[in-house]
């Protein structure tokens, strides 16, 4: 019988260092302490498990396994920006989407010496896959990894971002590859639509040369880009990723992520 190998989990409990406003309706929060170095074989651009406690100052020890945790805690899945172990720092930035939603509140009233669960799987799937030309699609809760990907993209990439942001001051000057073009969408209320999925289907993804296409936004705007990419000719299934990262109108279901992302043994 072949042995299933689970991949590792690191887990620590965190703190606010400081808090950023990048720009109106994203929040850079640094977190720091001792247990940063658990997550030593992290990588930016991986997803991680924040445990948000029910109020941003209650103090609570770390649950073994997120399963575990307290009446009124919640589990919410971000992106790791950045790691920096010589500044101590661990970067998370977050969507300030309203105060209908745990991690959103919890970010928005952050102050130094906060705490936060941070859970993390090592990850060995490549963020982005080599090719002649990229396509990265994402709204506002993939500015980060799309950023990771940007950052670490070869020098001599080309292709094209399309980013969605909730108003023309969320615009960021990005780190990128000379041939990579960013188009900014703007829409202030993507709970009620998007239209990244038509700006996928405009793009001239033509057969002849090698693509990679990445995609990470509102559940029915990706359904509509996987519906679009899987009968689309001049891509392979392989050479596409495409993720919903939020459902309009519909919490986290933290009961699924802990089922499928955190089982810890
Ligand atoms: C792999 C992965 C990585 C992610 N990385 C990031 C990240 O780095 N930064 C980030 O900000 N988000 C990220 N997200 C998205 C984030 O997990 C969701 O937005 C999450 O729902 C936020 O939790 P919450 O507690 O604020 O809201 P919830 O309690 O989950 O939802 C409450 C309400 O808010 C609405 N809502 C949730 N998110 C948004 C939004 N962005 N805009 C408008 N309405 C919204 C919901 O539809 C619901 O009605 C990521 C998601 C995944 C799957």
């Amino acid at each position: 019988m072949r042995e299933i190998i689970k991949p590792a989990i690191m887990k620590g409990l965190l703190q606010v260092k400081r808090m950023e406003r990048l720009t109106p309706n994203y929040v850079r929060i640094v977190l720091e302490g001792n247990d940063l170095v658990k997550f030593r074989e992290a990588r930016a651009g991986d997803n991680n498990k924040l445990l948000i406690p029910p109020a941003p100052e209650v103090e609570f020890e770390l649950p073994d396994s997120p399963r575990e945790k307290g009446e009124g805690f919640v589990i919410r899945t971000y992106t790791l920006r950045k790691l920096d172990f010589e500044k101590g720092e661990m970067l998370v930035d977050f969507v300030m989407h309203g105060d209908n939603g745990p991690a959103s509140l919890w970010a928005s009233r952050a102050q130094p010496g906060h705490k936060i669960g941070v859970y993390m799987k090592v990850k060995t799937k490549p963020l982005f896959q080599k090719a002649d030309s990229y396509l990265l699609i994402g709204d506002h809760t993939a500015l980060p990894v799309i950023s990771v990907i940007l950052e670490d993209l070869p020098a001599t990439a080309t292709g094209r971002a399309v980013l969605e942001v909730h108003s023309e001051e969320d615009k960021l000057h990005l780190k990128k590859p000379a041939g990579m073009e960013i188009k900014w969408v703007i829409n202030s209320n993507p709970e009620d639509g998007s239209v990244l999925a038509e700006s996928v289907k405009a793009y001239n993804i033509h057969n002849g040369i090698h693509w990679f296409v990445m995609a990470a936004a509102e559940y029915r705007t990706i359904k509509v880009i996987q519906e679009f990419l899987k009968n689309s000719s001049a891509i392979e299934r392989k050479q596409w990723y495409a993720y919903s990262y939020w459902k309009s109108g519909v919490a986290e279901d933290t009961s699924a992520t802990d089922r499928r992302d955190l089982s810890i043994s």
